[in-house]
């Protein structure tokens, strides 16, 4: 019998679950006739599992370290098991099952995986380095690609950890490509962040020249950062838990108009109702932030009485990779920022 196309068969505890559902799963590197093996170089921890490891640890590194290891060998993956979610990774294909979907596939080209490492058999041999500014960590280990995994082959124009860091956050501008309109408003809650900065390129291009991009950051450095790339009209600078505030300075630039499409990438807790009630009614609410409470949003949005649309935020949606890739061969001023960035 060939074993599961979606890694069942690696699934440890609780039996009958799915890899991402699931406590534990065998990160054995050894593959079965349907799965890729790679070595793995780089994990790109998503950012709001990165953000609650650092504040757990106090940024210390050695705790850090220690804490993923503890990790990835406890339950087989790379998954946070507060905020449950993972990241992504870069490395070399080591073996490609002769029943795996894609044989074009070959044992040494570079790949990153668009699967999240919250479902990602992960056996890891040794941490490396941890590096602050990036949320990317250097190991030495394997990982699994079941069959239904996707991946994208690493292309030779662009930087490895550029790719990396683009890619994680992939579905956020592809999705903003699809919702947003000519002349909508969009805001964006943690504009200056990774995906912040690509939603609000792709939401400029998408609603000019009669609609409005509304960017939220965090300090005044960021709002210098964001405004010289010149995608947002309007630039707020606050803390996206402090909703009423939020919203007041939101209904301000908009004349009471309010969003019609409010994307959230921030990565801390408590910042549903910023997202509920600064979108107009009718309007869209979308969820890309890990840090989002499904209870908070559906409970929160009912409390005040607001007819939106709330979406959470698929990290994939068809093409995501190509498309934010383009970007930056579009965008020469995105590629300098990833790359001062990220790289
Ligand atoms: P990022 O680069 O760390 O950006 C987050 C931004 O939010 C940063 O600029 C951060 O500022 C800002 N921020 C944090 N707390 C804030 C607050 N209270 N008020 C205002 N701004 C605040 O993160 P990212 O990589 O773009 O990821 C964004 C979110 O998407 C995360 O929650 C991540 O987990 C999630 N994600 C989702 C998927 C999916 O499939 N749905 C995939 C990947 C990532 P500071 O830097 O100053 O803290």
């Amino acid at each position: 019998m060939t074993p599961c196309k979606y890694g069942t068969h690696r699934v440890i505890e609780p039996k009958g679950v799915l890899p991402q559902a699931a406590y534990q799963i065998d990160s054995t590197p050894m593959i079965y006739e349907n799965e890729v093996l790679i070595d793995v170089d780089i994990l790109n921890i998503d950012s709001a599992s990165f953000h609650q490891i650092r504040n757990a640890c106090n940024d210390d590194l050695t705790k850090m370290r220690q804490m993923m290891k503890d990790i990835i060998t406890t339950q087989g993956k790379m998954q946070n098991p507060i905020t449950k979610s993972g990241g992504m990774l870069i490395g070399t294909v080591r073996e490609v099952g002769s029943m795996f979907h894609d044989q074009t596939l070959k044992k040494g080209m570079r790949i990153a995986t668009l699967v999240s490492l919250s479902l990602t058999p992960l056996h890891l041999v040794d941490i490396l380095d941890i590096d602050l500014n990036t949320d990317q960590v250097r190991i030495v280990g394997q990982a699994i690609l079941f069959d239904s995994g996707l991946f994208s082959i690493l292309p030779p124009d662009l930087d490895e950890k550029l790719v990396l860091s683009a890619l994680d956050v992939a579905g956020a501008p592809a999705q903003v490509n699809k919702l947003a309109h000519k002349g909508d408003t969009v805001f964006v809650i943690g504009a200056a962040g990774k995906s912040g900065v690509l939603c609000c390129y792709q939401a400029h291009k998408m609603v000019k020249p009669t609609g409005i991009v509304i960017g939220l950051v965090y300090d005044q450095a960021q709002k210098r950062e964001l405004d010289s790339l010149g995608y947002c009209d309007h630039i707020l600078v606050g803390d996206a838990t402090e909703s009423i505030h939020i919203y007041e300075m939101v209904h301000r630039v908009t004349q009471g108009r309010l969003a019609d499409l409010t994307i959230n990438v921030v990565n801390v807790q408590n910042t549903e109702m910023t997202t509920i009630l600064t979108t107009k009614d009718h309007g869209i609410a979308y969820f890309f932030s890990m840090a989002t409470s499904f209870t908070k949003a559906a409970l929160g949005a009912e409390g005040v009485g607001k007819d939106i649309t709330m979406m959470i935020g698929n990290g994939y949606t068809e093409s995501h990779a190509t498309f934010t890739l383009d970007i930056f061969r579009e965008s020469k001023a995105l590629f300098d920022l990833f790359t001062r960035r990220y790289t």
